[in-house]
């Protein structure tokens, strides 16, 4: 069949635009599901069990692809030299390109002041926060309940974050997906394995070298099913979102935020690519393109990261030494998308309010953004739940934490699809400028080896 045919970028891509249309088509303009005929409702819920049947599939190659990848990138440095440097030099990166992520956000939502009309807040969205905050005084809404429950519980705090590094047992923290404890026992397991000798040692080595190679291929044959699953993903999306919303009183708040989102990942990340590792940023986004897509169809970049580790393995030319070391824990820790998102939220809500924030009341909010997106997991509107975090904590006059939440979870899906992109787009430009100051030879840069001969 001529669409099997295709190149699976393109067939991801065709399925996004049939899924736009057929979402757009069966849309409606309400939260629920209260608009839709008996056939959209039935199409909604088979897109929904095929979507999460190809999130799951992505996510169960997760464990023992972190765990192999890591294990097989120490052991086979055959001792630990250069590791605490790689490490330095990884979280350098992560907290500058954050950094410079929520700056751009913080610029950009002043210059544009997506919560003004005219010059002053926006009467109309300021009526959305008091409408919600009545509403919600009567019938509370779920998953801003949810999100209020998970920060007040304070799940997300970084100190828990360091906690969770060293696990009690290491089954529940690979059950409960907590990527931080699997990549620090699999350091250990790795250090030690490079302290071993003789026949058990090699046993080991290849036993995780196989795991790694059979991990790898399972990924691609689950991208197999990508279009279908892009498909599933992205009708419920389409249908369920407010257009009306998006494209009437929120749309220059979703304007500024892809504005943000779009400086960030074309230009600065590019820059960053061209003068620290003198790749040319084109060749890198073409070499990616599989794992934004996912990115984008899933929101998650827990569930992306094995197509993310694949494309920067295969297509970028990035050993897997420094990908299951970079990428692993930037899936977790390094979120430039999420942190310039947290930014432009609480500063357009307070712009919405009227409350005119000072200096360093706005450097305070950047500094939460900074902590708050490490925090952040991988999954479907996490960032929410450090927004309402950053809320509690800045002492607005006049905020309603739900209210607003339940106002930013309106546009919420398509700003997050978007900022999951640059979230693992980041991800990988660290693997690529970490790989080249570590003298790898096969990456992008070097145009001998052409590790991308496929084109569009
Ligand atoms: N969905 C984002 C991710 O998985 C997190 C967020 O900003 O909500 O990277």
């Amino acid at each position: 069949m001529f669409f099997l045919k295709l190149k699976p970028h393109w067939q991801i891509l065709i399925a996004l635009a049939l899924a736009a249309f057929a979402g757009a088509a069966l849309g409606h303009d309400s939260h629920d599901s209260n608009g839709l005929s008996g056939f959209g409702i039935f199409v909604i819920a088979t897109c929904r069990f095929l979507g999460t049947i190809f999130m799951s599939a992505l996510k169960m190659v997760i464990v023992p692809l972190i765990v192999s990848s890591i294990v097989t990138g120490i052991a086979g440095l055959g001792k630990m030299d250069g590791f605490g440097r790689m490490g330095m030099k990884t979280l350098m990166y992560y907290a500058l390109t954050s950094l410079m992520a929520i700056l751009i956000g913080l610029a950009v939502v002043n210059v544009m002041k997506p919560g003004f009309k005219d010059g002053v807040p926006n009467p109309v969205i300021k009526k959305m926060l008091d409408d919600e905050a009545i509403k919600l005084g009567k019938t509370p809404n779920e998953k801003v309940d949810a999100a209020s429950k998970r920060a007040s519980n304070g799940t997300k705090t970084v100190l828990d974050v360091f906690k969770s590094m060293v696990p009690t047992n290491i089954v529940k923290a690979a059950a409960e997906g907590q990527m931080l404890g699997l990549i620090f026992f699999s350091i250990v397991f790795g250090a030690a394995m490079t302290r071993m000798t003789g026949e058990s040692a090699e046993v080991m080595r290849h036993f995780f070298l196989a795991l790694n190679d059979l991990m790898i291929a399972i990924t691609k044959g689950v991208m197999l099913f990508a279009p279908l699953g892009v498909f599933a993903l992205i009708v419920p999306v389409m249908a369920e979102t407010g257009l009306s919303t998006l494209f009437g009183t929120l749309f220059k708040y979703f304007v500024v935020v892809l504005l943000a989102l779009g400086i960030h990942m074309f230009v600065v990340l590019p820059i960053m690519l061209k003068t620290l590792g003198g790749v040319n940023p084109w060749r890198h986004f073409k070499a990616m393109k599989e794992a934004m897509l996912t990115a984008f169809s899933t929101s998650s970049s827990s569930a992306t990261l094995p197509v993310t580790m694949r494309c920067v393995i295969d297509n970028a030319g990035v050993s897997r030494r420094t990908t299951s070391f970079v990428l692993p824990l930037g899936a977790t820790v390094n979120m430039d998308g999420t942190a310039l998102y947290e930014c432009v939220a609480v500063i357009f809500t307070t712009q919405v309010l009227g409350y005119p924030l000072t200096m360093p009341e706005q450097f305070a909010i950047v500094f939460m953004a900074l902590i708050t997106s490490i925090g952040v997991a991988g999954v479907p509107s996490a960032s929410l739940v450090a927004i309402l975090i950053i809320f509690k904590s800045a002492n607005i006059p006049g905020l309603h934490p739900a209210a607003a939440m339940a106002v930013l979870l309106a546009v919420d899906r398509l700003l997050d699809m978007s900022r999951t992109v640059v979230n693992i787009f980041s991800d990988s430009c660290g693997a690529v400028i970490i790989g080249l100051s570590e003298g790898e030879k096969n990456i992008l840069q070097d145009e001998k080896k052409d590790v991308f001969e496929e084109s569009f």
